[in-house]
């Protein structure tokens, strides 16, 4: 074991604070990386929060890390020391299953291991994540960034970029479509990021209009306000696809009427409540109500090597690490134009 420092929430309603602990030293397939930027998620949040319940105390979040690799085991293949590397949603699954077979680890039968909040079976405690100096991880679960891209900036493509990537390609978004991206948050504005450099014609629905400008900016060719019925009327049965990411309550009944026929709406974004919808909306066009959650490894090195060629990152706010739980409560605002990274290299100057 060695020692590591990082960030902790000890209970659902303390802070995040400064936090010590121990790491396995890497084993023959582990790839140990220093950390220099992680990603502050939503999700982050929650589980700090304990908002979706079977939070795991202490907990060190954050699972959008990018880092220099300084050590490697002995049977590692395909890192040495000094790469950059990044670590996202998932460290390990079963590898046996159908779907680990597959590729789509994110889908384990078994049960993927969370980068953190999950069982660890290397330690028999749980999971923590890349709010801390260091993570050692198999190297089946560490990607390769690639080079001339702003490194702070692509922490958020390991889940936010993902997330959106792997349900813009399942759904075969490309030229001649037009593809409508609900909400432009850390989720949405990678969404139209990647809807565009697909080729698309790229909708942005969002319910404040001082979001108009900066959309286009990333890339929408559009901005609907949502809150305006006769503007969400004229785009009633044109959609080939819509991608919601909206995680708090919304009406997806109002976007499932904006498909067109056989079109498909994938939500990203989990609301707590159910949502009603009529299956009239669905039967009168055929139109398909799915859902995607991040994507697999190799997907996700795909995605990482599209972003690098079409040279998208995240647009971020750097902050330092004494600035997470203030960063918490701006990204409740949404206050943050559009993913909050920590510059790790704070943490390292308060120790
Ligand atoms: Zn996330
Ligand atoms: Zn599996």
């Amino acid at each position: 074991m060695f020692h590591c420092y990082g960030y902790a929430a000890t209970s659902s309603d303390t802070p995040l604070a400064p936090f010590s602990f121990e790491r396995r030293n890497p084993g023959p397939k582990d790839v140990q990386i220093e950390i220099l930027y992680c990603g502050v998620c939503h999700s982050d949040l929650h589980r700090v929060r304990n908002e979706w319940g079977g939070t795991i105390y202490p907990c060190v979040p954050g699972h959008e890390m990018v880092g220099r690799v300084t050590a490697v085991g002995a049977k590692v293949t395909k890192y040495k020391v000094g790469d950059v590397a990044g670590v996202g949603v998932m460290v390990d699954s079963c590898r046996e299953c159908a779907n680990c077979r597959d590729g789509l680890e994110q889908f384990c039968d078994n049960g993927n291991t969370e980068t953190y909040n999950s069982y660890d079976k290397h330690t028999g405690g749980h999971t923590l994540g890349g709010y801390s100096s260091h993570i050692v991880v198999d190297e089946h679960f560490v990607l390769r960034i690639p080079e001339g891209l702003d490194l702070a900036a692509v922490a958020p493509l390991l889940c936010a970029g993902i997330t959106t990537y792997s349900p813009l390609r399942r759904w075969k978004v490309g030229p001649g479509q037009k593809v409508g991206i609900v909400g432009l948050g850390g989720l949405g504005h990678m969404g139209v990021k990647i809807a565009k450099a697909l080729g698309a014609h790229v909708v942005l629905f969002t319910t404040s209009s001082s979001k108009t400008e900066d959309a286009e900016r990333l890339g929408a060719a559009e901005v609907v306000l949502s809150t305006d019925g006769k503007a969400m009327a004229q785009q009633a049965n044109s959609f080939d696809f819509i991608l919601d990411t909206v995680s708090a309550r919304h009406d997806v009944a109002a976007y499932l009427e904006l498909l067109r026929r056989d079109g498909t709406l994938t939500q990203v974004g989990v609301p707590v409540e159910p949502q009603p919808i009529h299956a009239g909306t669905l039967v009168a066009k055929r139109r398909n109500y799915a859902g995607s959650a991040i994507g697999g490894i190799a997907e996700t090195q795909e995605m990482l090597d599209f972003c690098a060629k079409h040279n998208i990152v995240s647009d971020v706010e750097l902050i330092s690490i004494d600035q997470v739980n203030e960063a918490f409560e701006r990204m409740l605002r949404s206050d943050v134009k559009y993913r909050f990274v920590i510059d790790m290299k704070t943490l390292k100057a308060r120790q």
